[in-house]
């Protein structure tokens, strides 16, 4: 597999839920924070309702129709934070996965810098990813709008339609077709059919298939 072999150019990786494995521990966080506010929802309804979407007051207020106290973020930062510097993974077989691509790679997350940078750090992944990370707060709209991902395209000079972008959200999957962006749907916790629906050109569930992938036509 060389760097000549892949019909791609660049690979964009999603940072939660398909390089680490925070989406278990924010949803388990964010679903107790929101109940002990009086909140009745399941851990199913939020990842529903909040997974790929930057989480602010205001789409929370919307979301659930009742308005949050302002310290809310912050809590919900401190308390995600000191759950994953004891429990943060990276997700199954990623760094093999990882060792084994030759063309450049990135990650263009929803989440704040810091996040990724916390993260990344917990799992020891950060150094592979140094000075290629890429926020919606680099962009004016996240995801599901495309300028992430045609903002990290632009930084390596290459085409968007020699991009491949793994997603395991239906919001990150819109965005990358929005881009013009080959785009394979990550079934972690997400059901594959929802990615599907969203335009996945393909669904995979085990992170060692990803060198293949790359290295296949679509
Ligand atoms: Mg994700």
């Amino acid at each position: 597999m060389t760097r000549d072999s892949s019909p791609f150019e660049l690979l964009i990786l999603d940072c939660d839920g398909v390089v680490v494995d925070s989406e278990p521990i924010t949803t388990r966080v964010l679903t107790e924070m929101l109940n002990e506010l009086g909140v009745t929802i399941s851990v199913e309804e939020v990842v529903e309702t909040f997974s790929g979407h930057t989480f602010t007051l205001e789409f929370a207020s919307k979301s659930l129709g009742t308005s949050l106290p302002h310290e809310f973020l912050e809590n919900y930062r401190d308390r995600t934070f000191a759950a994953m510097e004891s429990e943060l993974k990276p997700v199954q077989g990623v760094e093999i996965a990882l060792g084994q691509i030759t063309i450049p790679y990135c990650i263009a997350s929803n989440g704040p810098h810091e996040k990724m940078r916390k993260t990344l750090g917990v799992t020891l992944l950060l150094s592979r990813f140094e000075g290629r990370l890429f926020s919606s707060a680099d962009v004016e709209r996240g995801k599901p709008f495309p300028d992430l991902f045609l903002f990290a395209a632009r930084h390596f000079a290459i085409s968007p339609s020699v991009c491949l972008v793994i997603e395991d959200s239906p919001s990150g999957v819109a965005a990358a077709r929005a881009a013009g962006m080959t785009v394979y749907g990550f079934s972690g916790t997400t059901a594959a059919q929802r990615l599907l629906d969203a335009g996945a050109h393909r669904v995979f569930c085990q992170m060692s298939e990803l060198p293949s992938l790359v290295a296949a036509r679509r």
